[in-house]
Formats: C-alpha cells, structure tokens, sequence
C-alpha cells in the first residue's frame, strides 16, 4: 500500500461509520483543528492526514479500525505527539486515530504491584495515581509530563533512570490491542506470559506498526527509599564521559548518569528552568544513586572520587529534595529551553558502547565544526545513549542541508563504534535511510515478515521502520 490520495476526500459511508462509532464532535478534518497532527516533536517531517478520530475505549477504536480496513484507508496511530522519529505522521495520507480519550486507569492491583490503564493515560499520570501505594511506574522519558504509556509503548521508550531499572519493556506484562482489521485481542498477560512465542514483548517497540494497542497491562515498583543525587561540573565533555566509564568500570550502579553540555547548560539558565548549572562549564554530569538508604551515602562518595579523578572541577551534592528537584528540571526540560539557540531542533539519538563515549563526543563536535553548525548534548550517558542536538532554522534551506548530511555522518560514527542508530526514540520515518547501515538484507526480510503477519493489507503506519526505496537519501 503506497498511500491514499491526498486530494480525494474520504468516502462519504467511511465517513459516516466513524461518526456512528465516536460521534460526530471526534472526528475532525478542518484544518484548523488538524494542524497539531501535522508532525510530531520531530518537526521535519510534516503532513496533514485526511482526517483525525478520537474513539473513547477499545470498542470505539475498534469499530474505526474496522472501517478504515474495509475501505482500504490507512490508519496512524498517535499518542501525545511527542515522539522525536515523525513516527505519528500521516506522511501517505490516512486518518490518524488519536488516544487522546483513552485516560482511564482502570485498575490498580497494589498487592500485585500492577496496573491497568488506557493507552492514553499520561506517564506522569500514572505515576501520581500510584505513588499513593508507595509504588511507581519506573520508565521516565524526560517527556513524561506530555507522553501516553501507549506511545512508549509503541517506542519502547527509555528515561534517566532506565539505566538502573530497564526500559518499557521490562515493565510490559499485557497488551490489549487492536489489530490492523479491527479484531480485539489481548497479547500476553497472567496465566499467559509463559510458554508460547512473546506476542506482548513482539508489540512493545512496533512503532504504531502492528495496530493500536488500547489497554496496557504494567508492572510496577515499591518507590524508592532515599535517593542520593550530585551535579559534577567538568572543563570538558570528553572527561564527563571518562568520568561515566570510570563510575560503571567500578562497579557502581547509579540509577542515572545524565550528561549536558555547555550549549545546553546555557540555553537552560537562559530559561525558566534555570538550575544552577555554571554557564562557563564544558559540561555538568548529573548522577543519582536510589534504594535503601544503607551504602547511598558511600556509593555517591566513590562516584565523585571517580569523577575527580577524570578532571571535575566542581562535585555539589543536592542537599533538598527540592534541590534534586531543581537539578532535574534542568535536565529534563532542556529540550524545551534549546527553543532558545535556534527555531529547529533535530534532535539525535543514537546508541554507542559507553567506553567509546569520549571518542564519539569528539568526533561529534569535529563533525558540527566542519558543517558550521551548533550542537548541543544532552543524554542518558550510562547507556551510551547519546542525543547530538542540531540546532537549525530550517527556513534556510541550506542549513537544513548541512543538518542533514551532518547527521548521516554522525550516525555512521555511531555505527562504526560498535552503536547502533537509535537507543529511544525509535526509526519512525527518520532513521529509515540508516536501516541498512546495522540490519543484514536477512534480517530486514524477517522484519517486512513479521509486519505483514500483524498487517498483510500494509494499511497500519506504512512508510515507518522498514525501508522500502522511498526514504530520502
Ligand atoms: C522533550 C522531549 C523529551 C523526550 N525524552 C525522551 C526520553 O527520555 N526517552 C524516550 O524514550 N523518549 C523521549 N522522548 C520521545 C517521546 O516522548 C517518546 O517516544 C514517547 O514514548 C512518545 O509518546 P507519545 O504518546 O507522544 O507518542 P506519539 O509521538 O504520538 O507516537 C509515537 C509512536 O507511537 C505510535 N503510537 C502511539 N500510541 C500508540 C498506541 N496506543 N498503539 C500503537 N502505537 C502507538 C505512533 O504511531 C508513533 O509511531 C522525548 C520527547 C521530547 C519532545
């Protein structure tokens, strides 16, 4: 399935049958309203689908899908919109359905440390939802205040403090899920996790390519008793990252090492989520150690030993937990705040061995250097999960040249470290074009494989993941 065609409108009884599933006030096509479809955070992708549907819960999602199937209309599905690959964009036409509606919790099993909740509830939504019972859901994307458990699901999306406690599938215990022809039926679950192939674990991570999930089944944690967290001031970017292999070739398991640099640092004190971080620094590390309170204190004393040895300047400890909270927010809003440096943000991600941090870092900079453009770090640097930030205004057509082929250069960097293209926030339509620099044509056959047996007609988020000849260069 190549698209549908942008200029002929939807037919007219499709039209009807998803008013008759959602009502008439959750489905829109005026232009308007569609705009925030348009892309995703990932502005460079950009096109308005024919129409967005909102259904409420999985038997309204159910009747749209359906309809869509039989009129052989393509189907996007969308979360919040945050994601960083243009994953949620109809780039081929189609209606996106949105779960916007879908933000009941359903269930809180605290005895069983589970929850049920609607694929739009919002991270940090059922995260205060289950705090109560001294419990958390532990994937923390730094978008967690705006992205839906479906979404990371979809990504299976990472956070600071995944490097201790895995990422989203880790937590994945049932799907429930509609399928691209608008059947229900649940992946995994109690009584069935075992013993068969993983359907649940094949999902998480599909990229909105297998279907809609629309109820998800978590794990949860007991919260964390105390946490220890310092910000490690450096000269450079290059000794922050010997600073994190040393921490890790120790022994240490912090619960997250996070590194900015000095780009970042100053477009975030620039903002209003100014922390405190010293704008003439190359880079500030923020590390936290969580658990039981016994060996916190030790554990957060051989850390900075680690990073004074590599060249810190400066290790300051967060006395408060509204220091810590302040240390984050610098952290986690720094994307907001690089709205600063330049219109357009491309933000990278990509994935390389944490030994081979240093190098990767320098060579980055060499690469914007050459393309005279300006870039800004910041990432899950325990998991070599690194984000190059080109800042850009891509009104200039030129720039966004540049942008471009520096970034295909930075991910061969990544690629020939020993990394891999992306560490969180998926392939989408983005990292199409790198897909054979790390998948052997076998494998990328297995792949087409598995999306057919999920979606034979090609109706469900075509054009994302799999490459297909069509990707720009
Ligand atoms: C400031 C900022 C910080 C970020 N930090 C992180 C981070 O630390 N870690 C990280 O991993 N990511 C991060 N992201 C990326 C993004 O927030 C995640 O990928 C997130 O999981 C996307 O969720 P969403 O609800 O916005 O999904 P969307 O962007 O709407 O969709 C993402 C993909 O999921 C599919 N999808 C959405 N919902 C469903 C569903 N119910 N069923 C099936 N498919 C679905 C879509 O088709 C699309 O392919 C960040 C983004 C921003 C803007």
């Amino acid at each position: 399935m190549d698209g549908n065609d942008l200029t002929e409108p939807l037919p007219l009884q499709l039209l009807r049958d998803l008013q008759a599933a959602v009502g008439t006030d959750w489905i829109f096509s005026d232009p308007d309203r569609m705009v925030v479809y348009e892309t995703d955070a990932q502005t460079a992708h950009s096109q308005a689908p024919h129409a967005v549907v909102l259904p409420a819960t999985t038997e309204e999602a159910s009747e749209v899908v359906h309809a869509l199937h039989g009129h052989g209309i393509l189907m996007i599905p969308r979360g919040a919109g945050t994601g960083l690959s243009g994953g949620a964009v109809a780039l081929r036409g189609g209606v996106v359905v949105g779960t916007s509606r879908m933000t009941g919790i359903l269930e809180v099993d605290h005895e069983n440390r589970r929850a049920l909740v609607q694929c739009g509830v919002l991270n940090n939504d059922l995260n205060a939802a289950v705090a109560p019972y001294g419990l958390h859901y532990a994937p923390d994307p730094s978008s967690q205040s705006a992205c839906t458990i479906g979404g990371n699901v979809a990504e299976n999306s990472g956070g600071p403090h995944c490097l201790k406690y895995g990422v989203t599938s880790r937590y994945v215990t049932a799907l429930r899920v509609v399928l691209p022809d608008g059947r229900v039926t649940w992946l995994g679950g109690q009584g069935r996790e075992q013993g068969a192939f993983d359907l649940a674990g094949l999902f998480v991570g599909s990229e909105g390519c297998f279907g809609l999930a629309t109820e998800v089944e978590v794990a949860l944690l007991p919260l964390p008793e105390a946490a220890r967290t310092l910000l490690v001031i450096f000269e450079t970017i290059e000794d922050a990252g010997r600073a994190v292999t040393a921490i890790i070739s120790r022994g240490l398991l912090p619960a997250a090492l996070e590194i900015v640099d000095r780009n970042t640092i100053r477009a975030v004190e620039a903002s209003i989520f100014a922390a405190g971080y010293p704008t003439d620094a190359g880079a500030a590390l923020v590390v936290e150690f969580d658990g039981v309170e016994a060996g916190l204190e030790r554990h957060a004393e051989e850390a900075a030993r680690c990073c004074l040895d590599a060249g810190a300047r400066e290790v300051r400890h967060a006395e408060s937990d509204q220091e810590r909270m302040a240390l984050w927010k610098g952290r986690k809003k720094a994307f907001g705040a690089m709205g600063r440096l330049a219109p357009d943000l491309l933000v990278q991600d990509a994935t390389v061995p944490r030994s081979r941090l240093p190098g990767v870092l320098a060579r980055i900079s060499e690469i914007a250097r050459r393309y005279d453009l300006q870039v800004a770090n910041v990432f899950h640097a325990g998991d070599g999960n690194l984000h190059p930030n080109l800042v850009y205004d891509r009104r200039d057509p030129e720039e966004g040249r540049r942008v471009e082929q520096a970034s295909a250069e930075i991910m061969k960097v990544c690629v020939e470290a020993g990394g891999t293209i992306t560490g969180e926030h998926g392939v989408g339509v983005d990292k199409r074009k790198y897909m054979h620099l790390v998948f052997s044509p076998a494998e990328l056959e297995i792949l087409r494989g598995v999306k057919q047996v999920f979606d034979p007609m090609g109706l469900c988020n075509p054009g994302k993941v799999l490459p297909d000849g069509q990707e720009a260069p």
